[in-house]
């Protein structure tokens, strides 16, 4: 006769009770959470009644705070709500507080209240993977991606959008206005209910233009001419996706390329990377402490005073530059068919004529030496080259710095597929997590510590599978 396998009796009692740890596997990742909050000094992070209050009724100690909000990011349960119900029904985590089950406004006002603490448990855990020699190869890649915040698209306003908004609404009066006429002219043509709901619209229809002027008020205060209603600090920002955006974050992270695990991050609320990469490649560096650290990008970052910091810090950029060159886009002779000679100064032509240095100026904030050859007005090559009397070859003064990068990349031509490989899936999975949501907080401060929380199980959980469990806890108490 056939049978399944078969549950205990609900109503069965014990004679020798089992204890909680009973429950808890001994590689269970709730046994890493509890022994690295354990080890740190929550006074000294700065978390608030890290010390128990001598009076009044006694609060939650911030480590069965944090312990929740720990193994609830690497469980990929972030709301507070959600928290609240785990820790009375989850085993794990009933274990990881000691059966304690505070309420979600206690879970969410500790995460509000104790932003700068966590991104300090967050930073000890990189300083302990750097004690464990996990960082040992000295190369890093550095990549941006944008979250979504709280702030809906349509709670969002830049001048273009403001003015498409408010063009739509006085079409759509114009449109009532007309039927109105109509109704004027010919009141069989028009049922009277619709006049009294046309005159209706068209009331709100101006509210709705008079509250989106005050927006544009607003936006005149703006540092970047944009305003979000929801939550003020998100910005509208394009995404790799042509004519795609999102209304978010962009968050920097720098990984290490042996082990995967993301050494700093930063969230930033500017649409591009261009001014990221000098002080994103420093964090990296204090983190790892190399001495000498590679730093990939990719494209989007190179940015000539951000590569040369990079380098006078000790940190060997490798970043492809952009093809935008206007000459190469209309047919011409581009920059990298001119050859520099540092020793004399002078660049040689494709003609073989050398063009040398004639005046400095200054354009965009950067000094600019520009060179030409006296040959340009004869040269049967000019069609091919300048549509001007001579072509002008323009150099940074520390245009020497772009030239080593360019050298270096041209010298490892596997280091742009390094950079996807170490750094591109680190956003994928940090995407996977979180699901399709947004972030759950609003302005940037708190959805810095956010990310940081998201940081922290990327790397626990990163590490576990590294070392393993018991390799870890014993890291942790040593
Ligand atoms: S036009 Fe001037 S810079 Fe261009 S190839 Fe001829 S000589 Fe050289």
């Amino acid at each position: 006769m056939g049978r399944y396998v078969e549950g205990q009796d609900r109503t069965q009692s014990v004679l020798f009770p089992e204890r909680l740890d009973d429950w808890i596997h001994e590689d269970s990742t709730v046994r890493v959470i509890d022994v690295f909050v354990e080890e740190l000094d929550l006074g000294k992070l700065g978390f608030e009644r890290a010390a128990p209050a001598a009076t009044g009724r006694p609060a939650y100690s911030p480590a069965t705070l944090l312990k929740i909000y720990v193994y609830g990011y690497l469980n990929r349960v972030q709301s507070s709500r959600r928290l609240e119900t785990e820790a009375q029904r989850n085993l794990e985590l009933i274990w990881l507080t000691g059966r304690l089950a505070p309420d979600f406004k206690t879970i969410a006002d500790f995460r509000r209240d104790n932003g700068e603490a966590i991104r300090k448990v967050c930073k000890e855990f990189v300083l302990l993977c750097r004690r464990m020699k996990l960082f040992t190869d000295g190369i890093v890649a550095i990549d941006g991606s944008k979250f979504k915040a709280v702030n809906n698209r349509d709670k969002n306003f830049t001048d273009r959008k403001l003015a498409a908004r408010i063009e739509q609404l006085e079409e759509s009066i114009k449109r009532y206005l007309v039927e109105l006429d109509r109704a004027d002219r010919d009141a069989a043509a028009v049922l009277p209910g619709r006049v009294a709901h046309l005159k209706d619209k068209i009331i709100k229809v101006k509210q709705q233009i008079q509250a989106l002027n005050e927006i544009g008020e607003q936006m005149k205060a703006s540092e970047d001419g944009q305003i979000s209603l929801t939550d003020p600090d998100a910005r509208s920002m394009a995404t790799s996706g042509r004519g795609t955006g999102i209304v978010g974050y962009n968050v920097q992270t720098v990984v290490d390329a042996k082990h995967h695990l993301i050494v700093a991050h930063e969230v930033t609320n500017v649409g591009h990377d261009r001014n990221q990469l000098a002080h994103m490649a420093k964090l990296a560096k204090e983190a790892t402490a190399e001495d000498e650290l590679i730093a990939l990008a990719d494209r989007g970052y190179y940015e000539g005073y951000e590569i040369l910091e990079c380098e006078r810090a000790g940190i060997a950029a490798v970043v492809p530059k952009p093809m935008t060159s206007n000459n190469a886009a209309a047919g011409l002779f581009d920059k990298r068919d001119f050859v520099y000679d540092d020793k004399a100064d002078q660049y040689r032509c494709p003609a073989g004529s050398i063009a040398i240095h004639r005046m400095t100026s200054e354009e965009a904030g950067k000094i600019q030496h520009k060179y030409w050859s006296s040959d340009c007005p004869r040269c049967p090559m000019k069609p091919r080259c300048t549509t001007g009397k001579e072509r002008r070859i323009s150099r940074w003064e520390h245009e020497d710095v772009l030239d080593v990068v360019q050298e270096r990349l041209e010298g490892a031509p596997e280091a742009m597929r390094l950079r996807r490989q170490t750094v591109e899936h680190v956003f994928g999975t940090l995407k996977g997590w979180m699901g399709s949501s947004h972030f759950l907080t609003k302005t940037l401060p708190r959805v810095a510590t956010e990310m940081c929380l998201h940081v922290l199980a990327y790397n626990l959980k990163r590490v576990i599978k590294i070392l393993g469990t018991a390799t870890l806890i014993k890291a942790m108490r040593a």
